[in-house]
């Protein structure tokens, strides 16, 4: 209530009925209403306002209404005309806007995605799935997910994730269920990763999941991590979108795409709190042996950082050779490993993943607080999909079968190694796990300077779908990377018409 408009108002009544303060005084009296001089003064000069009793004594004796002398009557007919304003004003706004006369506001996206990429779903698959809503048939060679591939998840975990399902209604713990993470756990003790408890196991809706949320958690503007380049190009656009920068290290294709530990030393700065590595690779399917593990390890000790391993493709190593996790050779230091069923198990679409803290988690006290609260704030991961995990870990393990002479991966990237280096123009080394290949392309030879555009010719071309090196953070235009999921018979068809089509490109 307006204290100077009520005021007004009071003394325009006084004035037409001719009283005066102590009339006011004494008429209160008179109906054994309580009000002094000293409150009438007040109310006449604008200092304070009545009660309600007050109030509606005086407009008893004036002869008006209570929203009269308050004043509210103004505030309700202001509030109506601004409403029959706006009424007005939004009847104007859609007549011009169907006039085309009123800019619509437009959305934009987040200024936070500007220097995030990922391509792996990018700008050439979206020109294949357009060619695809037109009919034309394209080979996908862009993603790894197995099922359209014909790798079948196990019998076991079908069955046993139907039999489970309807226990599996509620949230489950924000970690995730404990029969899940207990085999997570064993499943690292065997791994040696050390000083691991059922506490430092968190499921997620898939390793892509987990590797936001501990970067979201780790990370203030300007903090730098190191990344492979080439890299799974998730890890960077993680490390972007939550503040950070992603400075990339080399991976040495002349030594079998090991990390170059002296472009690693280069690059870190007082800025540097982490190092990332993908082992095996995604995308050049290189495994990295024990000696360059412990050089990792030891830059990072000597650095204080933090180690984060991608490890994904652990169960899909090939040529009897063995995956060491890093964490299991850093008992000093802070590290987080991830792993999850998508490959190894064929359910990419049950989205089930992990991560794993080990070693001196004093270090990490504070950060844990932050990945316990983003945790907890998506409630949990997907709990069917949880509820398979020791099931998948435990006993035997079907993919064994596809990464051993005359398995289905094993004998895919025999053919697809030897195929591509047949190509003129064309060289290749060989992948010890996952499934991809990571081949050179001979830049000078097909003048190529936009390796996207290269992918692009080959999509319209020849309707095969592959992603450029720059997709997987690769500074230079003569990489590209190819899935070698689908059967041999349709990888020569596509490796015929890669060689047809540079029999002849010349980009410029
Ligand atoms: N990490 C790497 C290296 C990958 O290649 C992929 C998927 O291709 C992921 C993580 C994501 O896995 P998920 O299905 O568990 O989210």
């Amino acid at each position: 209530m307006d204290k100077n408009l009520f005021a007004e108002r009071l003394n325009k009544c006084m004035k037409g009925k001719g009283l005066k303060q102590i009339d006011i005084v004494n008429a209160a009296a008179d109906k054994k209403i309580k009000l002094g001089k000293s409150h009438v003064s007040q109310y006449v000069s604008g200092k304070t306002i009545p009660r309600d009793n007050i109030m509606q004594f005086l407009s008893e004796l004036f002869g008006v209404t209570t929203e009269y002398l308050s004043g509210s009557d103004l505030e309700t007919e202001n509030s109506n005309q601004a409403e029959n304003k706006n009424e007005e004003e939004s009847e104007n706004d859609i007549l011009n806007r169907q006039k085309g006369e009123v800019k619509m506001r437009e959305f934009k996206k987040s200024t936070k995605l500007n220097n995030v990429l990922y391509d792996v779903r990018g700008p050439v698959v979206e020109e294949a799935a357009r060619m695809e809503a037109n009919g034309t048939q394209v080979l996908k060679l862009n993603i790894g997910n197995p099922a359209p591939f014909g790798f079948r998840t196990p019998d076991e975990v079908i069955y046993d994730l139907s039999r489970q399902l309807t226990d599996c209604e509620g949230y489950s713990a924000s970690k995730g269920m404990f029969s899940a993470r207990k085999a997570i756990m064993q499943y690292a003790q065997n791994k040696n990763l050390p000083n691991v408890t059922i506490e430092d196991i968190y499921t997620g809706n898939g390793v892509s999941e987990l590797i936001n949320l501990s970067m979201q958690a780790l990370l203030d503007d300007g903090d730098e991590v190191l990344v492979p380049s080439p890299d799974y190009p998730l890890w960077t656009a993680c490390v972007t979108l939550a503040g950070g920068k992603a400075v990339h290290y080399i991976c040495d294709e002349e030594s079998d795409w090991y990390p170059d530990i002296d472009d690693m030393r280069k690059k870190i700065n007082d800025n540097t709190k982490a190092i990332v590595i993908i082992n095996p690779n995604n995308p050049t399917g290189a495994l990295y042996n024990r000696e360059v593990l412990q050089q990792i390890v030891d830059l990072a000790r000597e650095k204080q950082l933090m180690i984060f391993s991608d490890e994904i493709y652990d169960r899909l190593v090939m040529d009897d050779l063995e995956h060491v996790s890093i964490a299991s050779l850093a008992p000093d230091l802070f590290c987080v490993t991830f792993s999850g069923l998508s490959k190894s198990h064929m359910i990419a679409g049950f989205r089930i993943g992990w991560m794993v803290l080990s070693g001196n988690k004093e270090l990490g006290k504070d950060y844990i607080q932050g990945i316990n609260m983003l945790s907890n704030m998506r409630l949990c991961s997907n709990v069917p999909a949880q509820s398979i995990v020791q099931t998948a870990l435990g006993g035997y393990q079907s993919v064994t079968n596809y990464i051993v002479p005359g398995g289905r991966i094993y004998e895919q990237r025999e053919y697809i190694y030897k195929a591509l280096n047949d190509i003129p123009g064309i060289t290749a080394v060989k992948p010890k796990a996952a499934f991809y290949i990571f081949p050179k392309i001979d830049a000078k030879k097909f003048g190529i300077v936009n390796d996207e555009k290269f992918v692009l010719d080959l999509l319209k071309d020849k309707k095969i779908l592959m992603i450029h090196g720059g997709g997987f953070n690769w500074g230079q235009p003569d990489h590209f990377r190819v899935v070698y999921l689908p059967r041999i018979e349709v990888l020569q068809e596509a490796m015929g018409k890669l060689g047809d089509f540079l029999s002849y490109y010349k980009q410029s």
